[in-house]
C-alpha cells in the first residue's frame, strides 16, 4: 500500500525556507539543538537503543538500519572510534545531501554529535565532495558557530562529552563514495575499495572501529531523539519506516526535492512536482540513480520503499528520481551513464576496468547505427562478466541501466541499426540530446 499524499511530513525538510535557515540562531530559532540536550542526558547505549527501536534504514542507498551498523562497534577494543559521514554525493541524478547541507547545515552537525556521542567517539570527520567548495565552505561555517556555542570542543554542555569534528574536502572521485574507498581517502592515500573483511566497525578509519553513514540517515537522528522512535516508524511502510528526499529531476515541470513518507509512488511524486513536462508522457525513469535498473511507465504505482522497488527488479537507492519521457533516445541516456562509469572505475579490478571500456565502445557503436544485432549480445555477456565479479559495487551498478534497458526497450536499439543512427529528434529533447 502507498502512503496517501496527505500524510506528507516534511521534516529535514521543514526550514529550507526559513530566512538564512543556514545559520545557526535560525536553527536554534526553530527548536535546533533541543535533541542534543537531551541526548546527553540519556546513556549512550539508549541513544542507540532509541535508534533501533525507529527502524531507520542508512538513506544513502543500502539501506542498512542503522542502529543495527552502531550496535556493531566492539566495546572492548582498545583503539579509539570514529565517526565517519559519508557526503561524497556523485551518483548521477543524486541531489538530496548537497541541498539538506547547504540549506540546514547544523540539522547535520547536531546528528554527527548525537551519533558520535551514542557510539563513544570522540573524533567524527564529514568527508565532502570536493568540487562542492559552496558547501564545503558552509559545513566549516556551520561547525565553528557549533564550537562557539558549546555544542562542539572540549566537555559539552557539562556533560563530560567532548568532540572534535572535522569537515574533510575529498578531491572529486566518485568511487570514494564507496565507505572503504572514502576511508583510504580520508587517510590520505589513493580512495580504492579495501577487501572486507575486516568490517569497517572493527578495523576502519586508522585501523579503527569505525561508523560509516550517509548525510540523510546522520540528519534524521535529531528528530527521532526529539520526537520518540514511535514517531518516526509510525511513518513509511512495514519494513521501511519513516520520511526520505526524493529528488524529481529531468522532464517534469518542477524538479526538486520532496520529502515523503517512504511508500509513497511515482504517480502521487509527480502530481506534487506539478505533472510532466506540458504535452509529455513518462517513458523511464530511475528510482534511485544511475546505478539503478531503470523502470517505465508501467511502474507509476510500484511503492517507493526498500522491498516495493526490489520487487519490481530495481533498487530504491538514493530516491534520484530523473524522468524521461518520449522525446528522450534511452540508448543515449545509457551510453551517457556509461560513459561516467567507465571514467570513474578506480582500476583496480579487471571486470569493472576493462568491462566498461568495451560497454562504451558497443553502446557507441549501437548508438551511431553501425554494429549488427549479435552487439546486443556482446552487451550481454560484458554486463555478465562484471555482474557479481567486480570488487565493489561500481561495477555492478555500471550493468543495471544497460541490462534494464535492453529488456524494455529492445526495439530501439533496433531500430538504430535499421535507421543507420539515432531515430530521434535531438532538438526535441531537453536532456541528453
Ligand atoms: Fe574499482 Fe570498478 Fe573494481 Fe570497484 S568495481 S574496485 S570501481 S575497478
Amino acid at each position: 500500500m502507498s502512503t496517501p499524499i496527505d500524510t506528507l511530513t516534511p521534516v529535514l525538510t521543514d526550514n529550507w525556507g526559513t530566512e538564512r535557515s543556514w545559520t545557526l540562531a535560525a536553527y536554534e530559532a526553530q527548536g535546533g539543538y533541543r535533541a542534543l540536550h537531551k541526548a546527553l542526558a540519556m546513556e549512550p547505549a539508549a541513544v542507540v537503543e532509541t535508534v533501533k527501536a525507529s527502524n531507520l534504514r542508512g538513506r544513502g542507498g543500502a539501506g542498512f538500519p542503522t542502529g543495527m551498523k552502531w550496535g556493531f562497534i566492539p566495546q572492548d577494543n582498545p583503539n579509539p572510534t570514529y565517526l565517519v559521514v559519508n557526503a561524497d554525493e556523485s551518483e548521477p541524478g543524486t541531489c538530496k545531501d548537497t541541498p539538506l547541507m547547504m540549506a540546514t547545515p547544523h540539522t547535520l552537525v547536531e546528528g554527527v554529535i548525537i551519533s558520535a556521542y551514542a557510539i563513544r567517539a570522540s573524533h567524527a570527520f564529514i568527508y565532502v565532495r570536493g568540487e562542492i567548495l559552496h558547501v564545503i565552505r558552509r559545513l566549516q561555517r556551520a561547525v565553528q558557530e557549533a564550537y562557539l556555542a558549546g555544542h562542539l570542543g572540549a566537555d559539552i554542555h557539562g556533560s563530560g562529552y567532548s568532540l572534535e569534528l572535522v569537515v574533510h574536502a575529498g578531491a572529486g572521485a566518485y568511487i570514494c563514495g564507496e565507505e572503504t574507498a572514502l576511508l583510504d581517502s580520508l587517510e590520505g592515500r589513493r580512495g580504492q575499495p579495501r577487501l572486507r573483511p575486516p568490517f569497517p566497525a572493527v578495523a576502519g578509519l586508522y585501523a579503527s572501529p569505525t561508523v560509516i553513514n550517509n548525510v540523510e540517515s546522520i540528519a534524521s537522528v535529531p528528530s527521532i531523539i526529539d520526537r520518540g522512535a514511535e514517531w518516526f516508524a509510525s511513518m513509511g511502510t512495514e519494513k521501511s519506516k519513516g520520511y526520505g528526499i526524493f529528488s524529481l529531476s529531468g522532464h517534469v515541470t518542477n524538479p526538486g526535492q520532496f520529502e515523503a513518507p517512504l511508500g509513497i509512488t511515482l504517480r502521487e511524486l509527480i502530481e506534487l512536482a506539478g505533472g510532466m513536462r506540458q504535452g509529455h508522457e513518462l517513458k523511464f525513469w530511475t528510482p534511485g540513480g544511475s546505478s539503478t535498473p531503470l523502470l517505465t511507465a508501467e511502474h507509476l504505482d510500484v511503492p517507493l520503499d526498500f522491498e516495493g522497488v526490489a520487487g519490481v527488479g530495481s533498487m530504491l537507492g538514493t530516491r534520484a528520481l530523473q524522468l524521461f519521457d518520449e522525446t528522450t533516445c534511452v540508448v543515449r541516456a545509457v551510453l551517457r551513464w556509461t560513459e561516467f562509469y567507465k571514467h570513474e572505475s578506480c582500476g583496480k579490478c579487471t571486470p569493472c576496468r576493462e568491462g566498461t571500456w568495451w560497454l562504451v565502445q558497443t553502446l557507441a557503436n549501437l548508438e551511431q547505427g553501425k554494429g549488427s544485432e549479435s552487439d546486443l549480445d556482446l552487451l550481454d555477456d560484458v554486463c555478465d562478466n562484471i555482474l557479481g565479479r567486480s570488487f565493489c559495487a561500481l561495477g555492478d551498478g555500471a550493468t543495471s541501466p544497460i541490462t534494464s534497458s535492453v529488456q524494455h526497450f529492445r526495439d530501439e536499439y533496433l531500430a538504430h541499426l535499421s535507421h543507420g543512427g539515432c531515430p530521434f529528434d535531438r532538438e526535441a529533447s531537453t536532456v541528453f540530446a
